[in-house]
């Protein structure tokens, strides 16, 4: 899951970043109103977590434009302000949700797991793929009842491609999706093979064979049969 933080307070920002990295995320962060346009007009979240309170802008602003660019990312507004006005504002754009500071980070977790949860898998507390049973808050992946132990980015990259099914995903959208803005290009599809190899393999000796079909030259999709 890719997170993008837009928060100006330094202090909290790494607070943030550390906390949602721990917990598995893949997190960009944009300190201010103009590096956050900027990443949310080139690359693509699955929610961000956003402060209205910017030095150089209004958070609000923000959740305009990615509305207006038909963005499918959750957004969850963090802000000191407790004023009504700015919540009702929000939701009426299209936020997902909001949390007023300060707030703990179990509670973050939660409402981030719930807009995820909505947004991705109809609001589901399980997937179901063919012989695959996946529990996205504990991060447990069942082959027909058996425990798939995967790595981190094994189970974002399967998680991934269930949010997708039926799509092509480029090599390009994935290595995004798994590595941030933190790798080069060339690294990260190594990274990606090697991912996507273990991952196969991993499924495979649980007896849930060919799920993840390889589209030569353009990318890869779940195969639903
Ligand atoms: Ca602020």
């Amino acid at each position: 899951m890719k997170l993008l933080l837009v928060e100006d307070e330094p202090a909290l920002r790494s607070t943030l970043l550390e906390a949602l990295r721990q917990g598995g995320y893949v997190v960009e962060v944009a300190p201010g109103f103009d590096q956050a346009y900027e990443k949310i007009k080139l690359y693509r979240y699955d929610c961000i977590l956003l402060d209205l309170t910017l030095p150089d802008g209004n958070g609000l602003d923000l959740l305009r434009a990615l509305k207006a660019d038909g963005s499918t990312a959750g957004v969850l507004i963090i802000t000191a302000r407790d004023a009504i006005e700015d919540k009702v504002a929000g939701l009426d754009l299209g936020a997902d949700d909001y949390l007023i500071k300060p707030f703990h980070l179990s509670e973050l977790n939660a409402r981030l797991r719930a807009i995820i949860r909505r947004r991705q898998f109809q609001g589901q507390h399980h997937i179901v793929f063919r012989d695959l049973l996946v529990w996205p808050e504990q991060a447990e992946v069942l082959v027909r009842g058996e425990s798939v132990p995967l790595t981190r980015k094994e189970y974002d990259l399967l998680l991934y491609l269930l949010a997708n099914p039926g799509r092509i995903l480029t090599k390009e959208a994935i290595a995004e999706h798994l590595c941030g803005d933190t790798v080069d290009t060339a690294d990260s599809f190594d990274f990606i093979y090697t991912h996507l190899k273990n991952l196969r393999r991993k499924l495979q000796d649980k007896g849930a064979d060919n799920y993840i079909r390889t589209m030569y030259g353009v990318g890869y999709k779940l195969s639903s049969e």
